[in-house]
């Protein structure tokens, strides 16, 4: 099926936002599901649902600059990725190997250290966890704020905050695109390149 118009608009938006970040556009994908969009580093692509696609077109811009913007944190992301999956992998390869090793296979000698490792991995994965949100709450940040330089300080948070009435938005991100807007408003800065 060939794309609508407002696919095309998309697609148009995509690559010039990518132009001005200075990153090669993602590939796009066009879903039906209500998930909301996002952007997977992995294929470096963005999905785009049915219901991000019926919004108003200001938004719209600004949706897509900032999936735009998480396309600049490629490498980051999947860096993350790679730590977390050697991570996990070494991990659970530890108790594997020393048990498969092991001469004595006694419950207690197997058992208990093998509940030690489970109890050290569940702790492990909570750290982990939290690490993980930061990171991700931080790549938000750097997401809106790259919107914000395509787009506009206060188109930026004028989206944020209607964004805010149809979906959970973090009180830092609308916190820290306030601040951006006051900031621009005292010394404004011109816009990235790109529209
Ligand atoms: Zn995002």
């Amino acid at each position: 099926m060939p794309p609508s118009a407002t696919e095309r608009h998309v697609l148009a938006l995509i690559a010039t936002d990518a132009a001005a970040l200075h990153v090669a556009p993602p590939r796009v994908r066009f879903v039906e599901s209500c998930g909301g969009p996002c952007y997977e580093a992995l294929f470096n692509r963005i999905e785009i649902d049915r219901e991000t696609l019926a919004l108003p077109e200001p938004l719209l811009r600004i949706v897509v600059a900032h999936e735009v913007g998480h396309a600049t944190q490629r490498a980051t992301m999947l860096f993350d990725f790679a730590c977390t999956l050697m991570a996990t992998t070494a991990f659970l390869t530890i108790p594997c190997i020393a048990f498969a090793t092991a001469a004595d296979i006694d419950i207690w000698h197997v058992g208990v250290p093998g509940l030690g490792f489970m109890a050290a991995f569940i702790a492990c994965s909570k750290i982990w966890r939290a690490h993980g949100a930061k990171r991700s709450a931080a790549l938000e940040l750097d997401a809106d704020a790259k919107a914000a330089a395509i787009c506009g300080a206060a188109p930026a948070l004028a989206a944020l905050e209607a964004m805010a009435t149809r979906a959970p938005i973090s009180a830092a991100r609308l916190h820290a695109m306030r601040a951006r807007d006051e900031a621009h408003r005292r010394n404004p800065a011109p816009r990235v390149s790109g529209r």
